[in-house]
């Protein structure tokens, strides 16, 4: 099979996700070794960071999933 060739847009892109996924990673480990804590200004675990972000926008209201 011949090795498909990216342009120099699509593995910045491909950098960019597996940067994010990297990072959403990192804070799940750190959640997950952290446990139960109260919200902490500067801690980058997803709890803490997902409880800021519903802090500053708000939660939703209800959820929706479409399958
Ligand atoms: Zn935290």
């Amino acid at each position: 099979m011949k090795k498909q060739a990216f342009s120099k847009i699509e593995n910045r892109m491909v950098a960019e996700r597996r940067m994010i996924y990297e990072m959403i990673e990192a804070s799940m480990a750190l959640a997950k070794k952290k446990g139960t804590h109260p919200i902490t200004a500067g801690c980058s675990c997803i709890a803490c960071a997902n409880r800021r972000k519903a802090l500053i926008y708000g939660s939703p209201a209800e959820w929706k999933h479409r399958l």
